[in-house]
């Protein structure tokens, strides 16, 4: 069941996609938003490269680069030109999350509309 603060969890991960998307090259394309156990929420836009990486991993980079350690809540969001859609953690990001938070639950669109999963449910049979 979601409530108030995981919509608004969503809200900040929309705000910095359509802050930051870059229509022109078509890159940041991805919002992502974090919220710690304690409540504070850490965003973060994807950025390419040959290597580039997904939104969670910025978001999830810069709350620990600022001392977090004890995840709630992620969820990531498409472009304001894909409808700010949420979009799923890929299974790369299900592996960092799996690692850095492994009772973090995460926003989905599902066809119940927005519910939160746990990352052993996106993950299963992880070896962590
Ligand atoms: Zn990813």
């Amino acid at each position: 069941m979601i409530d108030r603060k995981d919509l608004e969890l969503i809200e900040e991960a929309r705000k910095v996609i359509n802050k930051n998307f870059d229509e022109v090259n078509e890159n940041h394309t991805v919002g992502a938003a974090l919220r710690c156990k304690n409540g504070n929420i850490y965003v973060g836009v994807n950025v390419y490269a040959i290597h580039g990486s997904c939104a969670e991993y910025i978001a999830i980079g810069s709350a620990i680069t600022s001392g977090e350690r004890e995840f709630d809540t992620i969820v990531a969001v498409r472009s304001p030109k894909k409808n700010n859609a949420l979009i799923p953690p890929c299974g790369n990001c299900r592996q960092l999350l799996m690692q850095y938070a492994p009772d973090i639950k995460v926003l989905l669109q599902t066809s119940n509309g927005i519910e939160k999963v746990s990352i052993e449910e996106l993950l299963p049979h992880s070896s962590y």
